[in-house]
């Protein structure tokens, strides 16, 4: 029997939902997204995130719609990004008032490719239904789809006092925390069923289920996947900062997408103060691409370094290379098409730099503390050069951007033959 650590699980079988022009789910690959944090209702200050976000290779961008002033911004922002030739799908966010904004704002109905409504919020008692129905008409009558997305923070309470009483008068009742789970998990269910009788076809229709706890999440996710085959959007909320956020989303989404379960994700970090939101993308791309699941960006392999390396060159020559290859990339993927899949090795020292550089498409061994002041440069698995001298991570910068140019530009000229 294969166990799921082994190797990746076949992707979990789902309906694919076409948003703009990104298909999520179905036989289409694992789709990146981010969301933006500034007010939509600044359209300058909206348009340049959105940009941002999808050069850094968010492929579907959310924004919040929050009041009318959003509302009425949504279109203009729509065709300043086209003007620009940015083409992202746009997904509106929406909380509470979701059915008066989109019916007082026909033009954001039309110009978003996707409205993300939260069954918890939608509406209170008599008014759920019918606010949860108006959404569901305005998406059909638009031909839009719509991500039905639970969040445990906004979990819809009548639901939930449900199943704790009826769970009390079980035999051996489950703990509170298993009964919120399968709340999170009959809420998503139950309003796709909704959303389906009211006519909105199952190919319009994205799921989540968002929490805050690793083993949450997966709980949540499996039975999800187990119970449905809408297309899945996975993201930990509340992530977090920093390292805490990045390693918490990518435990909780590696052990899902390692079961073939999730068609999108997004990292949900919280910025620094002033720091840069396109890091949730960039996190995005690295967990696919690091599971192999996708390619976005060359990688670099680099060793951690020791008290072999008392210099900073190395540390220095890694995060240059890896920066140069990110930030060329939206050139690149048109220029050189397959160079996401390349791979550069800087290593430290002799230790492991001439095995780990031969194994990588260009590599260099630098020189470690002691040793002869030489880098030897080895090129698809043979020694090429060997680079001395105080220009060492200039020379070997050129040399990748020679081999990109040699080994992908070659396709471009036979692709235009
Ligand atoms: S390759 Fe050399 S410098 Fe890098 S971690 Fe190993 S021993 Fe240390």
């Amino acid at each position: 029997m294969q166990h799921f650590l082994d190797r990746p699980l076949a992707r979990r079988r789902s309906v694919g939902v076409a948003v703009g022009g990104v298909m999520v789910g179905g036989d289409a690959p694992v789709v990146v997204q981010s969301m933006t944090n500034t007010d939509t209702a600044d359209v300058d200050a909206t348009v340049a995130q959105v940009a941002a976000l999808h050069r850094a290779g968010s492929e579907i961008v959310r924004i919040t719609v929050d009041r009318d002033e959003s509302a009425a911004a949504v279109p203009r922002i729509r065709d300043r990004l086209a003007r620009l030739g940015v083409h992202v799908p746009l997904v509106g966010d929406f909380h509470y008032i979701g059915h008066k904004l989109l019916a007082d704002h026909p033009a954001c109905a039309e110009a978003l490719a996707k409205y993300r409504i939260n069954p918890g919020n939608v509406g209170f008692r008599e008014k759920k239904d019918r606010q949860f129905g108006a959404i569901i008409e305005t998406a059909i009558r638009h031909d839009k789809p719509v991500r039905i997305g639970v969040n445990w923070g906004s979990l819809d309470q009548e639901l939930l006092t449900r199943l704790m009483d009826e769970n009390q008068s079980q035999g051996s009742p489950l703990t509170a925390g298993e009964v919120m789970r399968e709340a999170i998990v009959q809420s998503a269910l139950i309003s796709a069923a909704m959303a389906e009788e009211i006519g909105l076809p199952r190919n319009k229709i994205i799921l989540s289920a968002k929490v805050s706890q690793v083993q949450d999440l997966i709980g949540v996710y499996v039975e999800l996947a187990k119970r449905s085959d809408h297309a899945l959007h996975l993201g930990l909320t509340e992530a977090g900062m920093g390292t805490k956020g990045i390693v918490a989303s990518s435990a909780a989404m590696s052990i899902l997408l390692q079961q073939g379960i999730g068609d999108t994700i997004r990292i949900s970090l919280t910025p620094e103060p002033g720091g840069d939101r396109t890091r949730e993308v960039q996190v995005g791309q690295e967990l696919l691409q690091t599971m192999g699941f996708r390619q976005f960006v060359p990688i670099v392999a680099a060793c951690p370094g020791c008290g072999r390396t008392t210099s900073t060159v190395f540390q220095e020559l890694a995060a240059t290379i890896q920066d140069d290859l990110r930030r060329n990339m939206p050139l690149w993927r048109d220029k050189y098409p397959g160079v996401e899949a390349l791979q550069v090795a800087v290593m430290g020292c002799i230790v492991n730099g001439p095995g780990e550089s031969k194994q990588a498409d260009i590599g260099i061994s630098l020189p470690g503390t002691g040793e002869t002041p030489s880098a030897p440069v080895f090129v698809d698995g043979q020694k090429a050069a060997t680079l001395r001298g105080p220009n060492i991570a200039s020379d070997f910068q050129k040399m990748v951007a020679d081999y990109i140019e040699r080994r992908f530009g070659q396709q471009e000229k036979q692709a235009a033959e």
